[in-house]
């Protein structure tokens, strides 16, 4: 027997990242009361530290021992997840530190890594979500990478320009209401018509909803391969991958195969995780390692009784049925904003308004899955 316990893993070594000011700054409690307690019962060990500012989670991402931890935990909104990956990304030793698991503890206003690791009930569940952290395995997932101007950044789930960016970052005063202030700014949003005009580029891979649903439901009964299980592919696949992604690119990457439209949309969403906050399910067939970004696209003619329509769906995902919404998958796409200022969000956080381009990059960084 004496193999089998060698094998038994000893309880994990953490390094816990507590966001103070996410949400509404309810993070610190709900380490202290809820996540703390759950992970010293369980025999884990862990280096704490509060953020202080913006980019401080990138900062000791960038610095961090990553030989001496299992996982870095963020206890945080999504904005916090974002900042530790493109710490980690940037690394010389990118090629080790993006294998180094990533944990996800709500709390946040935006928390839909959490959700959807774990669905929408238990993913806002701290005592769930902390279970999940000390308990998961490392499931590898797609990183998007974002070439604009001359400098190129990550992100892991959420791109979005027109309306859901302004509702995600222009309601940074209504913050006391918590979730609701997406919901009630998307409502009072949608009923002023109001469009933004773009060039929008992508590279199709599935556009028709009913393969997409049919893809969706067959890869629900595949098992996941987990990153301890593909590692050396991973290494296969990304022999290079500071000279890949972590130089400049002075231009967006050229290849056949682009399709480019120029219109006024609502709102262009891609997205690698189906929720986009509490009852917003808008990407719902997003795929954590599919290597393709689901592409969401309201146009500009939705009415607003249509539109209304179209929001309720998107509690349940069954807008993309819906007939004026567009729904594909694709392994690139790029905004070109005609306007001269908005907002465009990454993962949440505020982005510079000028053109930009996504890619989907296969199982880059892991999480933290049950
Ligand atoms: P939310 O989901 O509420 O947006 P996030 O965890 O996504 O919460 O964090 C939002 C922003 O807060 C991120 O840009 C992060 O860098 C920033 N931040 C982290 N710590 C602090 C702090 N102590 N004070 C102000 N901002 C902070
Ligand atoms: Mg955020």
């Amino acid at each position: 027997l004496g193999h089998v316990y060698k094998d038994v893993k000893r309880s994990k070594h953490f390094k816990i990242l507590v966001n103070p000011f996410g949400g509404q700054g309810h993070a610190k409690k709900l380490w202290e009361h809820i996540a703390e307690p759950l992970i010293k019962a369980a025999g884990c060990t862990y280096d704490l530290t509060y953020t202080t500012h913006r980019y401080h989670a990138k900062e000791i991402a960038k610095d961090l021992n990553i030989r001496q931890y299992d996982a870095v935990v963020c206890v945080s909104g999504d904005g916090v997840v974002h900042e530790v990956i493109n710490g980690l990304m940037e690394r010389q030793d990118a090629i080790i530190a993006h294998k180094l698991p990533i944990g996800a503890i709500p709390g946040g206003s935006g928390n839909a890594l959490s959700f959807s690791l774990l669905g929408e009930d238990h993913g806002a569940h701290v005592g769930n979500a902390t279970l999940g952290v000390i308990k998961g395995r490392a499931m590898p997932v797609d990183l998007c990478s974002v070439t604009q101007g001359n400098g190129r950044f990550f992100s892991f789930e959420l791109q979005s320009f027109g309306l859901i960016a302004d509702v995600d970052l222009g309601t940074e005063h209504m913050r006391w209401m918590g979730e609701a202030r997406f919901t009630v700014s998307a409502v009072g949003k949608l009923l002023s018509q109001a469009t933004t005009g773009c060039e929008l580029a992508y590279i199709p891979v599935e556009t028709n909803i009913k393969r997409i649903h049919e893809q969706y439901n067959e890869a629900r009964q595949t098992p996941v391969v987990w990153a301890d299980q593909t590692h050396d592919e991973l290494d296969a696949n990304h022999p290079s991958i500071v000279d890949k992604f972590g130089g400049v690119t002075d231009s967006f990457r050229q290849e056949d195969g682009w399709v480019v439209e120029n219109d006024e949309y609502i709102t262009v969403v891609g997205a690698k995780t189906p929720w986009i906050s509490k009852g917003s399910i808008t990407n719902p067939a997003a795929q954590p390692n599919d290597g393709c970004i689901d592409l969401l696209v309201f146009p500009k003619d939705i009415g607003r009784v249509a539109g209304l329509a179209v929001m309720i769906g998107v509690e349940t995902g069954e807008h993309v049925f819906h007939k004026d919404v567009r729904y594909m998958k694709v392994k690139a796409f790029r905004v070109s904003p005609k306007a001269s200022s908005g907002f465009i969000s990454m993962d949440g956080e505020h982005t510079p308004y000028q053109p930009y381009q996504v890619e989907a990059h296969r199982g880059l960084v892991s999480v933290l899955s049950i």
